[in-house]
């Protein structure tokens, strides 16, 4: 049944994990092979902290929200991926990835105002893929298939042990001290990282990028 509806039907992926846990590559190689849209929204935790640093606005409700209420969203899809823009602008990976954003931006994602203000935007993704006819959408980050999409067709939770992460992050030549992150990510109050309730967990420390692609697809 699932393998008949997988070929006609729309299909949601959430696909969740903690810092360096494998989900981008995972997702832009699902998205590729299936012709789904690929949405990071570590993305846009990440565009809106860089924008909040430059403006200097502190990880504080108030003045988070009033830079907010300011800030136009969109969207712009290169080949299988979708990127946010804000204010008309799109970011490039040394500012996503700056060693001050790596340190910051889960100090503004533990914000419930910040969280507010991307979730009807990040679901709004569903209708995005669809209308511009791809037949799915894989959407990743820490929250996709416990608060986003709590009714994707599937959920997974992508683990690695901690050493393995960090080492993939030092080889990438970024800053970003991973089980720091993650510990933020985890003691949040609003939106936590948590394994989603029904997900498949995915352990990614031994594996290459196309065993868990190839383990996740024969999954669908
Ligand atoms: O996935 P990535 O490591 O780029 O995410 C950067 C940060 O954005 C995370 O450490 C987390 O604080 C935040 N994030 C989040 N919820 C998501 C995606 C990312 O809180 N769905």
């Amino acid at each position: 049944m699932k393998e008949a509806s997988m070929k006609d039907a729309f299909t949601v992926i959430a696909l969740d994990g903690g810092a360096a846990s494998g989900k981008s590559s995972t997702a832009r190689a699902l998205a590729r092979d299936l012709k789904f849209l690929a949405c990071d929204t570590g993305e846009h935790y990440r565009a809106l902290t860089y924008l909040l640093l430059q403006a200097k606005v502190p990880p504080k409700e108030p003045q988070v929200q009033a830079f907010l209420n300011a800030l136009q969203r969109s969207t712009s899809i290169y080949a299988h991926s979708a990127r946010i823009c804000l204010n008309g602008k799109t970011f490039d990976y040394l500012q996503l990835k700056s060693p001050e954003v790596n340190a910051s931006v889960s100090k503004y994602a533990a914000l419930p105002c910040l969280r507010a203000w991307l979730l009807e935007y990040q679901r709004s993704y569903v209708d995005l893929a669809r209308k511009e006819g791809f037949r799915g959408l894989v959407m990743e980050g820490r929250d996709i298939g416990s608060v986003v999409l709590p009714k994707a067709d599937y959920r997974f939770f992508l683990v690695a042990d901690e050493a393995t992460c960090q080492r993939r992050r030092d080889a990438q030549g970024v800053v970003d001290v991973v089980s720091v992150r993650n510990a933020q990510d985890q003691s949040r109050k609003t939106a936590p990282l948590v394994a989603p309730p029904g997900s498949i967990t995915v352990d990614t420390s031994e594996h290459t990028l196309e065993d868990v692609v190839q383990c996740i697809m024969s999954l669908l």
